[in-house]
């Protein structure tokens, strides 16, 4: 784009043109009262080659400038061609005038006079923002016009009279350079504006439409389609973050260019980046189930390795898709936007590449609400339960620990994910409530299995919310003081970034009980390792998401690869969660990583079931390792 607006640029002459169009008529129409004039002041011949002379350059003029478009503007010999035009015209309004006064006596001076003062301001209106334009329109008629006081002495007149109408010339002149820069200034602002409203609508650093833009176009619709067919399907590059801290942000930014071109265009669709990393597009006249097949061969598309100079990076994205029908009963609005953004959290949560906004697991704040005044009768009823995960560990083949991960099973809606209720607990207060149960349980658990013969540690989540709960601390080490083995507690680095000081002295204040400090879901915020030594820690965790497909995508594996050496680098343990494969097994294996934890061992189980698995199922992970 640029500034083009304030230099002599075609698309000034350009709008000017425009608004012409509108004056065609009146233009025609005037002609046609001057030419009665003159024909009464000079007779029918000069009338009618004035009328002719005016007409012919009033049709060529439209007609050139008839595509001239703002969009389209002049090419530079049009705008030569524009600039000619408009000397010949108003040479052409300015002799004629120079005739009148001639030829007609005093009446003649003053209709000239009329002529040339309106030959200035057309010129000053139809030059626009072009000063080139202006000079060429005003001189002519300016100079005739200083040719008056001759006639008008000539036909008998005073000297001063003749004064006197030069200085109105002038003062016509000025004032019709008055009224171009004033209309200059005004398509100046008008242009600034339209540029600022179309920065406002546009993402800087992809040029795609942004967010906001988006609203827009969808609360522009008219209110039927806006009932029937819209989906809103938001595509989010998974492990951006973590891509951007290995490549950088300008190839990041490259990346998703590549993945906006790889979207192409669907008919009636629009582009637009709804956030750093999420690209949205709206389906147009669309049902859900053709939106669905339409994102699936987009998300196919993507797939294949995003070339960036010498590299290639693997792609993966979720996608998350919302139509207008989805619109859930809620104080607070959650728009399509919002829901398709939702949607890919689920999808996410759920391992699935694309996913429909579901307004159940999403849940009606009404029915959360309940869900979580249940939640204090649920841990009295029996209802909340723990599981547990092993962790196994790959020099001793024996598992060493387990993961405590609570299961709330609902009465009416059934077994409910951590994943809704955690983080609903979370938001409510109830959460520390909660971690209270599971570490009783798990404490309780674990002197159990203790008496069955199995020492192992056990890994309870720490939710960020409990960091800075000095009290809440004070009664969880009270309940680890009793118990029977080794507790872990496991934080996010997320939570502990949030709050770095009171989260290490809390930490500190574990530790120094002799609870381990495990780095949960490493990977999926973005520490660098200056940050990583200031965490008081003795395990990393690497988020689950990394070691899924590492059998497959040889970057995950170099990220876990380079995650297990940093772990070691600062003497901390690594555990890879998330093991689904004998591949992922061998490769952690051979990597050096300690322990691992996921279904190809075994998924997170009841107590009972875990005795048996400790019995008889150990022995199978064993061989596993060795064949
Ligand atoms: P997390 O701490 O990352 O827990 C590991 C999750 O990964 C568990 O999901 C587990 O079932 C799942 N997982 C384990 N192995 C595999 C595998 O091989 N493949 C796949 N795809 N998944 C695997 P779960 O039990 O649904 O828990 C989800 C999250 O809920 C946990 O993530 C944790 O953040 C939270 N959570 C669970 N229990 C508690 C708790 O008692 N307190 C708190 N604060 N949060 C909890
Ligand atoms: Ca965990
Ligand atoms: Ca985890």
């Amino acid at each position: 784009m640029g500034g083009a607006a304030t230099s002599d640029g075609g698309s000034a002459i350009a709008q000017v043109v425009v608004a012409r169009r509108g004056q065609i008529f009146i233009r025609v129409g005037v002609c046609l009262v001057i030419a009665l004039v003159f024909q009464m002041l000079t007779g029918i011949l000069p009338a009618a080659a004035w009328a002719a002379t005016y007409t012919a350059l009033q049709a060529v003029e439209y007609k050139i400038f008839q595509r001239v478009t703002e969009t389209s503007p002049f090419s530079p010999r049009g705008r030569i061609g524009f600039l000619a035009m408009m000397v010949t015209s108003n040479l052409a309004f300015a002799f004629f005038g120079l005739m009148v006064s001639r030829g007609a006596g005093a009446w003649g001076v003053v209709c000239a006079g009329l002529l040339w003062s309106g030959a200035i301001f057309n010129g000053a209106i139809v030059s626009g923002e072009s000063r080139l334009a202006l000079t060429a329109s005003i001189v002519p008629p300016l100079l005739y016009f200083s040719s008056v006081p001759y006639f008008v002495i000539e036909n008998g007149g005073a000297f001063s009279a003749g004064i006197a109408i030069v200085l109105a010339g002038l003062i016509n002149g000025a004032a019709a350079i008055a009224i171009w820069s004033a209309g200059r200034k005004l398509t100046e602002g008008i242009a600034r504006e339209r540029e600022n409203s179309r920065l406002a609508l546009l993402d800087p650093e992809t040029d795609l439409p942004n967010r906001y833009a988006l609203e827009r176009d969808i609360a522009d619709r008219p209110s039927a389609d806006r009932h029937n067919s819209i989906v809103v399907a938001a595509i989010s590059i998974d492990r951006f973050q973590y891509l951007r801290g290995a490549i950088g942000h300008a190839l990041m930014l490259d990346v998703i260019r590549e993945v906006a071109a790889r979207l192409g265009t669907h008919e009636g669709a629009l582009l637009v980046r709804l956030s750093t990393d999420t690209l949205g597009v709206r389906f147009n006249q669309c049902e859900m189930a053709q939106a669905h097949r339409a994102v699936t061969s987009l998300h196919f598309a993507l797939t294949s390795p995003v070339s960036l100079r010498e590299h290639k990076v693997d792609i993966r994205a979720t996608i998350g898709l919302s139509e207008t029908a989805d619109a859930i009963e809620s104080t607070t609005e959650v728009s399509i936007i919002d829901r398709a953004m939702i949607a890919v959290e689920q999808a996410r949560a759920a391992n699935k590449p694309i996913g429909r906004f579901d307004s159940a697991l999403y849940g009606d704040p009404a029915s959360n609400l309940s869900l979580m005044s249940e939640m204090e009768r649920a841990f009295e009823n029996g209802q909340m339960s723990l599981s547990y995960q092993p962790e196994y560990d790959l020099r001793s083949a024996r598992t060493v620990g387990i993961e405590a991960l609570i299961r709330w099973t609902h009465p009416e809606r059934g077994p409910l994910g951590p994943d809704l209720f955690v983080v609903m607990a979370e938001e409510t207060g109830y959460i520390a409530m909660l971690t209270d149960w599971v570490l009783r349980h798990a404490i309780e658990d674990q002197r159990r299995l203790r008496a069955a013969g199995h020492d192992l540690r056990i890994s309870v989540n720490w939710s960020g919310r409990l960091i800075d709960d000095e009290a809440f601390t004070d009664k969880a080490l009270a309940l680890v003081a009793q118990a029977s083995g080794k507790i872990c507690i496991e934080v996010t680095e997320t939570a502990v970034i949030g709050n770095p000081r009171l989260a290490r002295r809390t930490l500190d204040r574990f530790r120094a009980a002799g609870v381990a400090i495990s780095i949960d879901d490493y990977g999926s915020g973005l520490s660098s390792l200056a940050y990583l030594r200031k965490i008081p820690a003795d395990e990393l965790k690497v988020d689950r998401v990394f070691v899924m497909n590492m059998a497959i995508d040889p970057i995950d594996a170099l990220l876990v690869r380079a995650a297990v050496t940093l772990a070691h680098s600062l003497e901390l343990r690594v555990v890879a969660e998330g093991v689904e494969d004998g591949g992922a097994f061998e490769l952690l294996h051979a990597m050096g990583c300690d322990l691992v934890q996921g279904y190809f061992i075994a998924r997170p189980m009841p107590l009972a079931e875990l005795v048996v698995f400790l019995a008889r199922g150990e022995r199978v992970a064993a061989q596993k390792l060795v064949s």
